[in-house]
């Protein structure tokens, strides 16, 4: 550095916005190497703070932005009345330690037990500050007290009150300057103080008398009954009212709801405002006719309106079962279709998950969420995500056994979500977090975190002993006074609501208890959603319905899926599939599976419906038949030929999705539940991967119409199919969904030609009723020569559910039937017809559940005189159809004649690993099928 810059800088005794810059680059010299400055400025580098415990500088970026935050205000004078140079950078330093490092001297546990060290950045002495300065002005650089300068004394004063106080933020982690200054005016501005008037604090008051009122209310009716309570974190219900209020001031419609069972009885009761009396019948054993199994009271979800400053809100508690975070990805999936419905990117509709505080460290669910939130399929405009931390996980106290982290939040930092940590006995902190947490939400559209640090009063439930595992815990919850008590205490002392007030408002709720009446005055009917269920509701397999389409709409259609712009270069092999595509639309050649598939969209789309469909590898197809998306060769940009149909057609969405299988599937789940019109589907990219979201199958898939009265119209396509690809990629485990079936809750099904595919597929939209269709889809038979289908096929509009013989054979001379499904019926009928056999008929079920026993039994007419019948599949006999569908067939086939098993045998692997014996044992189940004793 030449001397006389470093001299001029020095006498001028300042920093002004020039020298910052100046000085910021010094710095930087100094960070790479230390002696590349002069010794003057190695010595005020050098002086600088560390980080506790490491040599790690403060970051830089927050040097530079403090340097840069000056170098804005030019001319401004920055150090006044005896401060020196240094300091003021030091001062600098200590507003950034607060930044940084408040949250882990901040007061947010309400039992004192966290035993937490004093952090040293926060001191003056860790900055060569000391008492004596404390009088002294510094420049207070970005921090915002509405003041240029301050005393060092009322500056560190403000500090710990905004940083150090009922709310301990964490938000430096993240990297956009624009949103970290948004936080730091919100807290800063008002030294974490929340700004309210008494009729607030009164409503904050309600909340919390209404979620003690309550637990207490059940406690003495219904002593010993589960019902999980709230106790202790109580400010949950003025939190999520006061989330309602205001995101409906803000113009939201749809507020959606996903929670545990951990106070959710009264969630239930003191916020959405089911009626009281409900659940006292509930206690009492009383339930809902309508509902199948039905479900416990604790998992139930619940609709209803609000009335807020902005309009109605229409408010939906997901269903949940006990499987920890799933609900979430669910949440999103009910957020965002209705997000869709609206056309809205996020203001319309506000997701709220609400999380255990060792489940949300433990679940990996809540990882893929987090990864979801801005992907292209699955954002939601961000979500408001709680923790009620009540620092205990079932029965570990000891928060080195449920987490790595120093809090159970850590997961939020991979999307640079903002971590508001509040202590919930200080309502107001609460509120003030929530207002910052939904305003940061809505301006940002992403994700953001209150972690409500509380405690639980009782055990896991009302039956559990907790002093057992957490004496000291619990000496001092027993000890500790409720949320409701020390807020009334606080704002009888500061003369805002008298004590004798607050009797009376505790009186009064308990008068609405007794009188089994709604404790929410924001509650109103239901009228806001936007859907309407109910043409759905109430429909069996067998209701006719109008399937078909003319030969000449689909030739039409077919021209315009293989067509794209000449502009739009596409990779050769692309190419050539989209030049066969055309020759199928002239009838030059029949139709292959992904023509068929893709017509099916399009003829979906055609009917103004939409279409969306997820998975590993959806836009090109796993298996490369699909290209329903066009990547241009020279410029990278997409074209998709289902999007340009016509004007009038409907949405089509097709998305590779984030890598994952369970969250996905949840959120398409969800998505489905919230949205019936149109086709959504969820695809593998094997079957087996499904594997990975088995909690989504059975919580909610296969169980959640019958638990809940919940219906849900997504398609799963599962590839499926013995080629020799080994055990990890031959079976999409089709006996699981089998052996989930019941009540005719899904359809599992395994189409066997294209035109089937087509239908299948446009029967799940124009049939109106609304069940999961789960699809073993092919693999090798996308191109198998014989799997193909004329327009003429695909017109007919009907799924069959059984195919009978499509070969020239007298039934007269069959002595054997062989049923199956799926790819090994080409392998017989092309063996049947190599052996020029005329003794043997195959019949394909389609259809596997709801069984088409009707189907089958007018296709087995003809058949009556045959004694051999056979069931041949590919898989293990322990797997496949056999063990859950044979009595199906045993019922189908004639009295006294015998059903006998050709297909592998059993094993513990789905599949072989070598190809030689996968073929060995492929031939021999398709010539025991076809060998007629
Ligand atoms: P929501 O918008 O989820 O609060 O739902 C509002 C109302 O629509 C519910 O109370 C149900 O009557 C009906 N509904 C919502 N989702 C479904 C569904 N998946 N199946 C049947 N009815 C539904």
């Amino acid at each position: 550095m030449p001397e006389g810059v470093m001299k001029a800088w020095l006498e001028s005794s300042h920093l002004s916005g020039n020298n910052s810059a100046y000085i910021e680059e010094l710095y930087e010299s100094y960070l790479d190497n230390a002696h590349s400055v002069s010794d003057e400025w190695r010595e005020v580098f050098d002086s600088l703070p560390k980080v506790d415990g490491s040599s790690v500088e403060y970051r830089h970026s927050e040097i530079r932005e403090e340097f840069k935050e000056l170098a804005k205000q030019v001319g401004r004078q920055v150090i006044v009345s005896g401060g020196s140079d240094a300091k003021q950078v030091k001062v600098l330093q200590l507003i950034n330690a607060f930044r940084f490092r408040g949250h882990q001297n901040a007061n947010i546990d309400p039992l004192g037990l966290w035993q937490r060290d004093q952090v040293r950045d926060l001191q003056l002495s860790h900055h060569d500050l000391s008492d004596n300065d404390l009088n002294t002005e510094f420049n207070v650089g970005s921090f915002v007290a509405g003041q240029e300068t301050m005393k060092l004394g009322d500056l560190h004063k403000a500090l710990k009150n905004t940083y150090c106080g009922s709310i301990g933020a964490e938000y430096m982690h993240m990297t956009s300057t624009e949103e970290k200054r948004w936080i730091q005016q919100r807290l800063e501005s008002i030294q974490s103080k929340a700004q309210l008037d008494t009729a607030q604090k009164e409503e904050i008051l309600k909340g919390l008398i209404a979620a003690d009122g309550l637990e207490k209310y059940l406690g003495a009716k219904f002593p010993g009954a589960k019902r999980f309570s709230l106790e202790g974190g109580d400010a949950l219900v003025p939190m999520l009212k006061e989330l309602i209020m205001r995101a409906g001031s803000h113009g939201t419609k749809e507020v959606v709801i996903g929670m545990a069972h951990r106070g959710r009885l009264n969630v239930l009761v003191n916020v959405l405002g089911k009626n009281p009396s409900v659940l006292f019948d509930e206690f009492a054993g009383k339930h809902d006719e309508s509902l199948g199994s039905g479900d416990v009271k604790y998992h139930m979800g619940y609709s209803s309106d609000y009335v807020t400053e902005g309009g109605n809100v229409h408010l939906a508690l997901a269903f949940n079962p006990s499987h920890l975070e799933i609900v979430n990805p669910v949440v999103m999936g009910s957020v965002r279709a209705r997000l869709d419905r609206r056309g809205s990117s996020g203001d319309l509709v506000l997701p709220i998950t609400i999380h255990g505080d060792s489940a949300i460290a433990g679940q990996g669910v809540v990882q893929e969420t987090f990864n979801m939130s801005q992907a292209r399929a699955f954002g939601v405009g961000g979500s408001v995500r709680i923790v009620v931390n009540n620092q205990v996980g079932f029965t570990t106290s000891n928060a080195s056994d449920t987490r790595s982290g120093e809090y159970c939040t850590e997961i939020a930092k991979m999307v640079q979500a903002p971590i508001l940590h509040v202590n919930s006995d200080d309502p107001e902190a609460v509120i003030l977090a929530t207002q910052i947490a939904l305003d940061f939400r809505n301006t940002f559209k992403r994700d953001v975190v209150i972690d409500l640090v509380c405690y639980r009063r009782h055990g896991h439930n009302e039956a559990d002993e907790p002093n057992a595992t957490q004496p000291l815990m619990y000496q001092k919850i027993k000890k500790h006074p409720t949320p409701r008590q020390i807020y009334a205490d606080k704002l009888a002392a500061e003369g805002s609501i008298a004590a004798a007030k607050a009797k009376e408002l505790v009186d009064y709720y308990r008068k609405l208890l007794d009188e089994g009446q709604c404790t929410v005055e924001q509650w109103r009917p239901m009228s806001e959603h936007s859907v309407d269920w109910t043409p759905f509701i109430g429909h069996e397999w067998d209701d006719k319905y109008d399937n078909n389409i003319s030969v000449d709409a689909l030739k039409t259609l077919a021209e315009k899926v293989s067509s794209y712009p000449e502009s739009h270069p596409v990779q050769s092999r692309v190419k050539k599939i989209y030049d066969d595509r055309k020759k199928m639309a002239a009838g030059e050649r029949p139709l292959d599976w992904g023509m068929a598939e893709t017509l099916a969209y399009a003829a979906i789309l055609e009917r103004g419906e939409r279409v969306r469909i997820t998975g590993q590898d959806s836009g090109r197809g796993t298996f490369f038949h699909r290209h329903a998306v066009l990547h241009n060769q020279d410029d990278a940009s997409t074209y998709m030929p289902l999007q340009n149909l016509s004007d009038k057609q409907g949405p089509f969405e097709v998305h590779d999705s984030v890598l994952s299988e369970v969250s996905v599937l949840a959120f398409e789940y969800g998505y489905t539940t919230a949205e019936p019109n149109g086709l959504t589907i969820w695809e593998a990219q094997f079957g087996d991967f499904a594997n990975c979201a088995q909690v989504v199958f059975d919580q909610f898939i296969s169980s959640g119409e019958q638990k809940w009265g919940r219906l849900c119209g997504l398609t799963m396509l599962l590839p499926h199919g013995y080629e020799g690809q080994g055990p990890e990629h031959s079976s999409a485990r089709l006996e699981r969904f089998l052996q989930l079936c019941a009540d005719h809750n899904m359809q599992v099904c395994i189409p066997s030609t294209p035109a089937q595919v087509f239908n299948m597929l446009r029967r799940q939209v124009v049939r109106p009723m609304r069940r999961p269709l789960i699809v073993m889809s092919p693999k090798s038979l996308l191109r198998h020569p014989l799997a193909v289908s004329s327009l003429e096929e695909l017109s007919v509009g009907e799924y069959k559910n059984v195919i009978g013989e499509i070969d020239d054979i007298n039934p007269k001379d069959v002595e054997r039937v062989v049923f199956c499904s799926g790819k090994v019926y080409y392998e017989l009928l092309e063996q049947r017809r190599k052996n020029e056999q005329k003794n043997v008929a195959i019949v394909r079920v389609e259809q596997l559940y709801p069984f088409p026993e009707k189907e089958l039994a007018a296709e087995l007419e003809q058949y009556q005189h045959v004694k051999q019948f056979v069931w041949c599949q590919e898989e293990p006999q322990n797997q496949g159809a056999w063990y859950c569908s044979q009595h199906h067939f045993r019922a189908a086939i004639p009295q006294g004649t015998y059903l006998t098993y050709a297909g592998r045998p059993a094993s513990a692997a789905p599949a072989v690993g070598y190809m030689s014996v996968h073929v060995k044992q492929q031939k021999a189940l398709v010539d025991d099928a076809l060998n007629v004793e």
